[in-house]
């Protein structure tokens, strides 16, 4: 995680590298290598034992040229703000490539959610909320979970927001359960949407699902999620990890066991260490860096950034790779996955799911109208099957690797947006057109 301190500086040299390509102004990209506007706040709360603990808190706008800003707020003991300005920046792309009419924010607050007990955690919430209050708002900044938080987050932070505006407000906030407006289908749609960009690819290149080796780096919300819907389809999982390590079996899992273990225990590695649950899996205990090494068809880094660095890269065997995580392959290491041929579905695109079905949950909220499970995940996947299409024709017809290609896609969507409104050229006179 040291690595996180240059996340941002990082994030937008890749836009340099799509602009070659691109249709935008560069004047246009010039605004998007800048937050628009950046909130850190100290979050006071009464603990448990009477002791009051500050905790520090972020809130990021990156671009709000397509519409509200939109993104998660994670709970971890390594948020940095230039991650949290890197994961903002990244939405405001994830959001134009999936043609949503939202820009890009993020939150984070510096915490490790596992040791706090559950009150603890609602007050700490609570209190992030009232100092953001202002801040954030259904036609302004719309948050969402991301690491570590969860529907019933949601629902608090919605709560507080509802309290101190004196309006209910769901559309202020989307990932909240369901009974307080969440959307059907919001749970697992960004490991869905990850399963479809696997589905297009199966469909374009021929796969035969049982012929797959998958490896999935992170069995948290969406790495769960894929892995099972994968596995349903037939793919053959031979590896997965959480953050205290993986495990692996040739012949793969069954996930959904997998799946129930981990609830039980809230760990995978109990599922072979602890007492009788050993006897259900018998599999190899791996790292999460062995994970990534190993000789698999499919890779699936699921967990935090900075996971394929310029260290490992070249030791990475797997032909493709979906980027579900935010950010897990630096772009050193993207050189040489690139030189090697790797084909990278990068995070922008493989993880817009989740997004993609908070935009629905908005609208419904705006709507006072909700739809069924089945509209959400027909509107999901023409979403997903549509934007894979044209990212990858233009990777195709430019020959450039798939992150650049859904880099132009994005620049092109903000470029003609930011034009819009003029640029040097309108302003200096060299646009022949006038009114
Ligand atoms: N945290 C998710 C992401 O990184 C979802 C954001 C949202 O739904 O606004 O894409």
């Amino acid at each position: 995680m040291s690595d996180n301190e240059h996340l941002f500086q990082d994030a937008i040299r890749r836009l340099d590298r799509a602009l070659q390509h691109a249709n935008i102004d560069p004047e246009a990209v010039e605004r998007l290598k800048f937050p628009k506007q950046v909130l850190q706040v100290s979050i006071p709360v009464r603990m448990d034992d009477g002791s009051l603990r500050i905790f520090t808190g972020y809130r990021v706008r990156h671009d709000d040229t397509l519409g509200p800003t939109k993104g998660g707020i994670r709970y971890h003991p390594g948020v940095h703000l230039s991650e949290v300005q890197a994961l903002a920046f990244w939405m405001t792309c994830k959001c134009a490539v999936a043609g949503l009419p939202f820009g890009g924010g993020k939150g984070g607050v510096i915490v490790d959610p596992k040791e706090l007990s559950r009150m603890e955690l609602e007050r700490l919430t609570r209190a992030f909320v009232a100092q953001i209050a202002d801040f954030i708002g259904p036609e302004t900044d719309v948050p969402a979970p991301d690491v570590y938080t969860n529907a019933m987050i949601m629902g608090w932070m919605m709560d507080e927001y509802s309290k101190i505006h004196r309006v209910h407000s769901p559309s202020v906030i989307t990932g909240k359960p369901v009974p307080l407006g969440g959307s059907l289908g919001r749970e697992d749609a960004t490991g869905r949407g990850a399963y479809l960009c696997v589905k297009e690819l199966e469909r374009r290149r021929g796969w035969q699902p049982a012929e797959v080796r998958v490896a999935v780096q992170g069995f948290g919300n969406a790495g769960q999620h894929v892995a099972r819907l994968l596995h349903a389809d037939g793919y053959r999982i031979v590896a997965v990890s959480d953050s205290r390590g993986g495990i692996f079996k040739p012949e793969g899992f069954d996930i959904p066991s997998l799946i129930r273990g981990k609830h039980e225990t809230r760990q995978l590695r109990a599922m072979y260490c602890a007492g009788s649950v050993c006897e259900i899996v018998d599999a190899a205990s791996i790292s999460n860096q062995e994970l990534l090494e190993l000789d698999v068809d499919l890779l699936i880094p699921a967990a935090l950034e900075n996971q394929i660095t310029g260290e490992n890269a070249g030791r990475i065997q797997a032909p493709v790779i979906i980027e579900v995580a935010n950010g897990p392959i630096t772009g050193d290491a993207d050189e040489v996955l690139n030189r090697k041929g790797t084909l990278v579905v990068p995070d922008i695109l493989a993880n817009a799911g989740g997004v993609t079905v908070s935009y629905f949950e908005w609208v419904q909220n705006r709507a006072g109208y909700s739809w069924t499970l089945d509209e959400v995940r027909e509107r999901l996947r023409e979403i997903m099957s549509r934007q894979f299409g044209v990212v990858h024709d233009l990777m195709q017809e430019k020959q450039i690797d798939m992150r650049t290609a859904a880099y132009s896609v994005a620049l092109n969507r903000l470029g003609a947006a930011i034009s819009s409104l003029g640029t040097g050229r309108f302003f200096a006179g060299a646009d022949t057109e006038r009114t």
